[in-house]
C-alpha cells in the first residue's frame, strides 16, 4: 500500500482535506475498503452483512485489537475495548464507573473545550474538583505539575492529550500520584505517537480523528478499574459488561472495527510503527509552525510555542476579511476544511496521520504566498 491520497491510484476528484473530524483517512485503507466491500474475499457477503458472533468478525475484531496492542505493547493488564458512543460517552461512562455514588472525588485539568465539556458531564456523577483551568490566558497552554495538586486519594486524574480545537498538545503525561488512576482523553492523537500504556488508568479515544471512521471509541482500560461501577449503572455503561464479552455485551459497530482495524494495520506495515508515525507528524507539524514562525506580523498562532499541538495547527489573521480570503483561496487550491472551530475561530489545519507530507508542503507553500501578497 501506498500512503499519499494523490498517487496514480488514489479516486480522483480528492482534496487535501484538512478536516478535524471525521477527517482524512489513508487512502491506501479506503481503496480496500471498497474492492473488499461488495464480498469479502472468501466470505460469501459484506462484511457488513455477517453476524458478529461469526468467525469471520470475531477474527477481524481480535486482528484490530492485536495490532493496536502490538503498537503500544499493551501488557493484559488492560482491556481494550470497542465501544459506541463517541467520546461523549465516555465524559460520562467514566464518572459513572469511577465515582458515581461512592462519594469519591475526580479531579480535572481544564485545558480546552473537550476537557471542560468531559467535566460539565462529570459533575452530574459524582464530586468533582477542576485542579487547574487555562481558561484566563484563553487556552493557549497546558499546565506543569508545579501548577496543580493531586489528591493522594482521587478516584483519577482527568485530562485531555490534545485539544482538537484550540490545538494544544500535552508533550508528556500529567504528574499523577501512583495510586491514582491517570485517565486520558486521547481522541485527536490516540495512534500519532508512542505512550506508555502503563502510566494511564483509562485512555480512551473516537476513531473518526486518527483511527478510522465515525461510530468506534477505543477504550485501554487497566482491569483493576472494571470493578468499581455501582450495581445499578445501565448495562451498557458498565465497562465490565463490554470486557467479559470481548466488546461484544451487544452488536459492536462491525464496519468500523473492520475500517479501524485496517487504519492500524496500514500504521503497523506501510508506515512502520509508532515512531515512525510520530517522527512524519513532527516534520509535518513544523512545517506550518516554521511558517507561521517567519510571519509572526501575519499569522497569529493561538497556542504557546512549547505547547502546539502536532495535529491541530490554530492560527489567525490580522483580519476578518483575509480570513474569509484565506478560506477561499485554500479551497480553490484543493486545501479544505481549514476554517477554525466557531468558538475560537481563525483557522484550524488538522494534520492527523492520514494527511501526506504532500497535503502539508502544499498548504505550507499556499500560506507563504498568500503571506507575501497580502501582508
Ligand atoms: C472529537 C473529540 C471529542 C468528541 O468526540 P465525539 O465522538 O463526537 O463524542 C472529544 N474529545 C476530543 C479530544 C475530540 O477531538
Amino acid at each position: 500500500m501506498n500512503a499519499t491520497a494523490t498517487d496514480s491510484n488514489a479516486i480522483t476528484g480528492r482534496v487535501f482535506n484538512f478536516s478535524a473530524g471525521p477527517a482524512a483517512m489513508p487512502a491506501p485503507v479506503l481503496k480496500q475498503l471498497q474492492e473488499e466491500l461488495l464480498c469479502l474475499p472468501g466470505a460469501g457477503a459484506s462484511l457488513m452483512e455477517l453476524s458478529h458472533r461469526g468467525q469471520v468478525f470475531t477474527d477481524i475484531l481480535h486482528d484490530a485489537e492485536g495490532t493496536i496492542r502490538a503498537l503500544y505493547g499493551i501488557s493484559d493488564d488492560y482491556a481494550v475495548l470497542f465501544l459506541q458512543g463517541g467520546a461523549a460517552l465516555q465524559f460520562s461512562m467514566i464518572p459513572a464507573n469511577l465515582i458515581r455514588g461512592n462519594g469519591k472525588t475526580a479531579q480535572y485539568l481544564v485545558t480546552g473545550s473537550w476537557a471542560k465539556k468531559a467535566l460539565g458531564e462529570a459533575k452530574k456523577e459524582g464530586n468533582v474538583e477542576v485542579i487547574y483551568d487555562a481558561k484566563d490566558s484563553n487556552y493557549d497552554h497546558v499546565p506543569s505539575p508545579s501548577d496543580y495538586k493531586v489528591r493522594e486519594d482521587a478516584a483519577y486524574l482527568y485530562h485531555c492529550s490534545n485539544e482538537t480545537i484550540q490545538g494544544v498538545q500535552f508533550g508528556e503525561e500529567p504528574a499523577c500520584p501512583a495510586g491514582v488512576p491517570l485517565v486520558c482523553d486521547a481522541s485527536s492523537d490516540l495512534l500519532s505517537r508512542p505512550l506508555e500504556i502503563n502510566k494511564y488508568g483509562i485512555l480512551y479515544a473516537c476513531a473518526q480523528k486518527n483511527a478510522g471512521p465515525a461510530g468506534v471509541t477505543v477504550v485501554i482500560i487497566r482491569r483493576d478499574l472494571l470493578d468499581h461501577a455501582p450495581a445499578d449503572l445501565a448495562g451498557y455503561m458498565t465497562y465490565k459488561n463490554h470486557a467479559d464479552n470481548d466488546s461484544m455485551w451487544n452488536t459492536p459497530p462491525t464496519f468500523a472495527v473492520w475500517a479501524l482495524g485496517k487504519v492500524a494495520r496500514w500504521l503497523a506495515d506501510d508506515i512502520g510503527g509508532l515512531e515512525a508515525m510520530q517522527k512524519i507528524n513532527e516534520q509535518k507539524a513544523k512545517r506550518l509552525y516554521d511558517v507561521i514562525d517567519s510571519h509572526r506580523e501575519f499569522y497569529l498562532g493561538h497556542a504557546k510555542a512549547e505547547y502546539r499541538s502536532k495535529m491541530n495547527v490554530t492560527f489567525n489573521l490580522p483580519s476578518d476579511e483575509l480570513l474569509g480570503k484565506f478560506v477561499k483561496e485554500a479551497a480553490a487550491n484543493e486545501l479544505a476544511s481549514l476554517k477554525g472551530h466557531r468558538s475560537i475561530g481563525g483557522i484550524r489545519a488538522s494534520i492527523y496521520n492520514a494527511m501526506p507530507r504532500e497535503g502539508v508542503e502544499a498548504l505550507a507553500s499556499f500560506m507563504t504566498d498568500f503571506a507575501s501578497k497580502n501582508g
